[in-house]
């Protein structure tokens, strides 16, 4: 048998964590993120006791690995992915979502046809709050292209959209040219394929490396 799910943890800061437990698994513990999860994985044998005690050990050095990385865009699809599920049933499923610096005009941009979208490097100053307003609304823009009252039906699912919008709205004001509203933010075409990378265009499995400790 392979790792089984044993019991879902209570959602912390990262998400919900969950453990699993492998009979194959002697001396090693480890951990990964997946998507908004964590999963840790222990050795079958291990009392509830030595697994409180692991499960705190793992999530405590994933945090400081988060913490030792520079926000990214793997952090960005990351989040991008979390937000999908939590607020929009996880039914947009980005192909690829990165920070760009050629996008002075917009905050975010999305390309419905190749799932992709862009976020200007400039909101990496603002709260993380805003920026998951601006991943939302390019999000929604994978299930309804226009701005339509279906759109904003999405978009407003995040409890925070109001607030964020008029937030952009004043940046915008007090810094003429930064960027304006996003209503312009959908782009018909595709990116021509010269300027991607091609990586970037494929799928990626979800989880990432974790961390691993062997033990005693
Ligand atoms: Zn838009």
């Amino acid at each position: 048998m392979s790792d089984s799910p044993d019991a879902a943890g209570a959602p912390g800061p990262g998400g919900r964590v969950e453990v699993r437990r492998s009979a194959k698994r002697r001396r090693t513990v480890s951990a990964y993120r997946d998507g908004d999860r964590t999963v840790v994985l222990l050795p079958a044998r291990m009392t509830k006791a030595e697994e409180a005690h692991w499960v705190e050990t793992m999530l405590a050095r994933l945090a400081a690995k988060d913490a030792r990385r520079p926000r990214g865009d793997e952090d960005l699809r990351r989040r991008a992915l979390a937000l999908s599920r939590r607020h929009l049933d996880g039914a947009a499923r980005p192909s690829a979502v990165r920070w760009v610096t050629n996008q002075n005009g917009r905050w975010g941009s999305c390309t419905p046809l190749d799932g992709t979208i862009r976020l200007s490097h400039r909101l990496r100053e603002l709260p993380d709050w805003v920026v998951d307003y601006v991943l939302v609304h390019e999000l929604s823009h994978l299930l309804v292209a226009d701005h339509s009252a279906a759109f904003w039906a999405h978009v407003n699912r995040y409890p925070l959209a109001e607030r964020a919008r008029g937030y952009l709205l004043g940046v915008a004001a007090a810094h003429p040219g930064l960027a304006g509203d996003a209503d312009d933010d959908v782009a018909v075409q595709p990116e021509p394929a010269q300027r991607r990378a091609p990586a970037r265009c494929a799928p990626r499995p979800a989880r990432d490396a974790g961390v691993q400790l062997e033990l005693g």
